[in-house]
Formats: C-alpha cells, sequence, structure tokens
C-alpha cells in the first residue's frame, strides 16, 4: 500500500520509465508533461505542510505566551475580587436618633442580630441596632 502523495508519484514514474514510451505521439507527451506537474506539485504540497506545521508550532507558543499574559494581567483584579469574600462587607445605617450615617460592618451586625453586641452610635452613643429594640432608649431614662 503506497501512502504518500509523493510514493504514488513517484511509482507512475517507475512505470511510465519501463512503459518506454513514444513522445512523439500526442497522448504520451501530454501524460509525461502531466506526471511532471504532478510531481512538482507535490513538491508544493510538501513545503506548505512544513510551513503549516511551523505555523501550527508558532502558534502554540504564541498561545502559551497569551496565557501567562493574561495570568499576569487578570491576577491584581482576581485578587480583589477574592478579598470581598474575605473582608466583612459594610453598611450605613442612619442612626434614629441624630440622623448620623453610621458604617457597620455584616459581622458587627451578625454579632448584634445575635444579642452579642449592641450597635452603638459614635456621635450621640444611643443604641443604633440590636435585638432588643425596646431597650434602646434606657440610657436617657
Ligand atoms: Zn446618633
Amino acid at each position: 500500500m503506497l501512502k504518500t502523495l509523493r510514493e504514488r508519484v513517484a511509482y507512475i514514474r517507475g512505470m511510465e520509465e519501463i512503459a518506454n514510451l513514444n513522445y512523439e505521439e500526442p497522448l504520451a507527451k501530454m501524460f509525461f508533461q502531466t506526471l511532471e506537474l504532478l510531481e512538482e506539485i507535490v513538491d508544493e504540497v510538501d513545503s506548505l505542510r512544513d510551513r503549516t506545521e511551523e505555523n501550527e508550532d508558532f502558534l502554540e507558543a504564541l498561545d502559551a505566551d497569551l496565557a501567562d499574559v493574561e495570568d499576569a494581567v487578570f491576577e491584581d483584579d482576581e485578587d480583589e475580587d477574592s478579598c470581598d469574600c474575605d473582608d466583612p462587607e459594610e453598611f450605613e445605617i442612619q442612626c434614629p436618633h441624630c440622623d448620623r450615617l453610621v458604617t457597620i460592618n455584616e459581622d458587627e451586625l451578625a454579632e448584634a442580630a445575635d444579642d452579642e453586641l449592641a450597635i452603638r452610635c459614635p456621635d450621640c452613643g444611643e443604641v443604633i441596632f440590636s435585638d432588643d429594640e425596646e431597650g434602646e432608649s434606657e440610657d436617657e431614662d
């Protein structure tokens, strides 16, 4: 079984040499020129295949380099995004007593909800948020 185009054309060339054709005849002349054309095409295809393989290697290397660049460029952003998971989210709550905006993070809010912490306004000292809302005016009374 002949595999490559080059081998198949070489096989035909071998038959042509054995056949001892009379190249004064138009058909034999046409066959000879077609065979030469085939050989040139095979050379061209081989050359194109080599260049395609080189391009594929180059593209693979370029793709790997681009992945490195993407890692380097987007690494910082991803870090900042992932930090959101560690930093407690902050809320602004308006003090019902003096209308001051007080920043509270979600950890403090969770403790307040568990009644472990009463959040007080830094301005007027009143309790802004606690689970026991009835006790909010105890300080003044
Ligand atoms: Zn206040």
